[in-house]
């Protein structure tokens, strides 16, 4: 029978009471795992009311304390790594070393969790004026919520509540409706680390849901991950309710070949970077910017990206999984078409793949761009599969304006030997994350994912201290105490009894 995914409320892992129900399916099966419930409104509210009585609680209780709920959740989290990773496997499709991946990846924002109370300072100035003293206190907030993606399931929850709560707020986390198993795991192991009743709550829905979340009174936060078009609206939904929000959006992040770059490294990192973990990261490498000759390089390219071959999750030969639905490969395969009618080379074409005993998985093959130009579709849509564009410029500069040009800014890199060409380009590039011969940027948790331009609507951004201030209000204390009111000695002697 299949599985129906359960609310977690007040503690509680319970069945909704929904009329509507979304089908969770096998990427590379397509078939159905489980059922996934609508949450009602009534439901919704429930968590929302126990996250907030939760609050009241939980900020009480000493910082140690609570960062050792994160240490004991780091532990168990590490314990069940690997079965956490193969369900994550069985409901995105993701081969098993990206699955493990994904996991060790929030594990890490977990253990910067566990080190909230350096990162809850504030800061104190003595003598402001006479006798008096200014310094500033950091509290929680409240209710926050969070908004997740499909590809990364445990990684990007992973972002949000653990700091959320370590801070002393509440959370309720509405999953991906495609990818909800991963979450309900990950509240299991919270739970088992001590986390008390009411302080993580899990709804499941789609936009129905969301915007009940982004309109209800007691939320004071919303953390958004996901597509372009959703981030800007849920940034401007949450913010006309009034609500701190933080959307990361999509992206098209370039590699820079400079022509003295190490030509295996090159070829080697491009390939990972732009089919690994079949293009559905929000920071794969999905254009090749060469430059000069490097562009010699393309060749090279196609060999080796022709080689990769995708997957079942276990299979230990695949070099990725499938796309997360139908609807994902028609759409990646659509814009392939558009590329060809467009005019780019097709170098290298996957929309017609096939793996062997999985007939109706979502496979789509490693694709090859060459001679794209920056008003073709495949150049200025996120793709989100496995599929690399290559333009080519004459100089560092012309590859700097390109890059400025594009509307996102989440992560970019440069592959060359020289410190000049790298320095320039880690200055004056309009990108957040920044790799030099580091294809895929992404910070570990005591930095944060700076994201930016199109890539992000917000201030401050997930994780580290960035993320502390997310989630807290800065408190600021002016005070005077007066010499004349210091106890005389036997006044002290009866204040101790
Ligand atoms: P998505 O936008 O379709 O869904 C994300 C979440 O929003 C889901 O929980 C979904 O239920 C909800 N949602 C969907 N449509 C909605 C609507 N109209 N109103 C309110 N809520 C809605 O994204 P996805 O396909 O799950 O994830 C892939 C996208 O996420 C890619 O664009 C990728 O680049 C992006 N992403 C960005 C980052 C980053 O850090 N910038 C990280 C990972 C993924």
């Amino acid at each position: 029978m299949t599985q129906s995914v359960p609310l977690y409320i007040d503690g509680k892992f319970c069945q909704s009471q929904s009329n509507e129900w979304i089908d969770v399916t096998n990427p590379a099966t397509n078939a159905v795992i489980a059922k996934l419930p609508k949450a009602t409104d009534a439901e919704i509210a429930r968590a929302i009311e126990s996250a907030s009585h939760a609050f009241h609680q939980w900020k009480e209780v000493a910082v140690s304390e609570r960062a050792r709920v994160m240490l004991r959740y780091q532990h168990l989290l590490k314990e069940h790594h690997d079965d956490l990773a193969e369900l994550l496997s069985q409901e995105t499709g993701k081969i098993l070393l990206d699955a493990k991946g994904d996991v060790w990846r929030g594990i890490e924002v977990v253990e910067q969790a566990a080190n909230i109370a350096s990162n809850m300072m504030g800061e104190t100035v003595e003598n402001v004026a006479t006798d008096i003293d200014s310094y500033s206190l950091i509290q929680p907030l409240g209710v926050c919520c969070g908004i997740t993606p499909f590809n990364f399931p445990a990684m990007i929850p992973l972002w949000m509540f653990p700091l959320a709560i370590a801070a002393g707020n509440t959370f309720v986390l509405k999953p991906s409706e495609q990818v909800p198993l991963t979450s309900i795991r990950l509240a299991e192991l919270f739970e088992q680390a001590g986390a008390p009743k009411g302080v993580l709550q899990i709804v499941h829905g789609d936009k129905q849901q969301v915007d009940t979340l982004l309109a209800h009174p007691d939320i004071r936060t919303v953390s958004f991950v996901g597509s372009v078009s959703v981030a800007e609206y849920i940034y401007h939904t949450g913010t006309l309710h009034n609500k701190r929000v933080q959307a990361f959006a999509g992206a098209k992040n370039h590699m820079v070949i400079m022509p003295d770059a190490n030509k295996n490294q090159v070829v080697s990192n491009l390939v990972g970077a732009s089919v690994g973990a079949a293009g559905q990261r929000c920071m794969a490498i999905s254009v090749a910017v060469f430059v000069g000759e490097s562009k010699q390089w393309i060749a090279d390219l196609k060999d080796e990206m022709a080689k990769m071959k995708p997957g079942a999750w276990d299979d230990e030969s695949a070099a990725y999984g499938p796309l997360i639905s139908k609807t994902a490969k028609e759409r990646v395969i659509r814009l392939i078409d558009e590329g060809k009618a467009q005019g780019a080379l097709c170098e290298l074409d996957g929309s017609d793949c096939t793996v062997s005993g999985l007939p109706n998985g979502n496979w789509v093959g490693p694709t090859l761009f060459s001679g794209v130009t920056t008003d073709m579709s495949i150049y200025q849509q996120e793709i989100f599969g496995p599929v690399l564009v290559c333009l080519e410029v004459d100089s560092l500069d012309d590859a700097i304006a390109l890059i400025n040009r594009n509307p996102y800014g989440n992560g970019t890199s440069i592959f060359t030997s020289s410190g000049g060409a790298a320095r320039k380009f880690q200055h004056d590039i309009q990108v957040g994350q920044v790799g030099i011969n580091v294809p895929i940027p992404v910070p570990l948790p005591f930095f944060s994912f700076t994201g930016w331009r199109g890539s992000f609507y917000g201030d401050l951004h997930a994780y580290g201290k960035q993320a502390v201030r997310f989630f807290t209000e800065t408190k600021t204390v002016t005070a005077r105490w007066f010499d004349h009111d210091i106890p005389t000695g036997p006044n002290l002697t009866i204040q101790l009894k």
